[in-house]
């Protein structure tokens, strides 16, 4: 059973997601946006142990809470990336563009692709390739649970930008139309940015996929 808790931090108000299997007491951040400090407040206070840091993007405003959550556990979670997005992680994910400067944290020690399965205790999620946002964005998938972690590819009636370095528009396109079209319309989508959707939903009324 997959126990998912929304943490929405930092300048753009991304969301960080903490995703716990209840059987194992295996805990992992998924894209730990700003402020680790309070992630780990928030891990603790719910009496659990991160294992694990996963990224679907290096975009900064989707990690910039690593480094702080490293310097917090003992051993400190490995971080796992697509390799497309190593270039974008060394440039501390796009934050100088932005006049930021941040501490991208760990350098990432699990190179994630399509097709790979990630174990969180006995549940299983599915890396899926969704490039456009950027060249190495990844969602992951979990079929038992029927929710995708889906970062910056779609949003509650929107899509991911595709003007920062990396993005391209057809390309976004069409990881969505074979990523997350593709799957049940009773799927929940947690979106790096807003509220959550489902597959159905956007199938219908996101302005961008008719
Ligand atoms: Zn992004
Ligand atoms: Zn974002």
């Amino acid at each position: 059973m997959l126990s998912i808790v929304t943490l929405t931090l930092g300048p753009v108000q991304t969301n960080a997601y903490l995703v716990a299997d209840e059987s194992s007491g295996e805990v992992v951040v998924i894209d730990p946006a700003a402020d680790g400090d309070l992630i780990l407040e928030q891990a603790a206070r719910l009496g659990w142990q991160i294992s694990n840091i996963w990224l679907t993007h290096a975009h900064f405003d989707h990690l910039a809470g690593a480094a702080a959550i490293a310097r917090g556990c003992s051993p400190a979670p490995p971080v796992a990336l697509h390799p497309d997005d190593h270039w974008l992680w060394r440039n501390q994910g796009g934050a100088p563009l932005f006049g930021l400067r941040i501490d991208p944290g760990p350098v990432p020690a699990i190179d994630l692709t399509h097709g790979q399965i990630l174990h969180l205790g006995e549940l299983e999620l599915e890396v899926r390739h969704t490039p456009g946002h950027t060249p190495g964005h990844v969602i992951f998938y979990c079929a038992a649970e029927r929710v995708v972690f889906c970062g910056d590819v779609i949003f509650q009636g929107s899509i991911g930008r595709t003007d920062l370095p990396g993005g391209d528009y057809q390309t976004l396109i069409n990881s969505i139309q074979t990523q997350i079209l593709t799957l049940p319309d009773e799927t929940q989508l947690l979106s790096g940015h807003g509220p959550s959707t489902t597959v159905g939903r956007e199938r219908v009324y996101n302005p961008f996929l008719s």
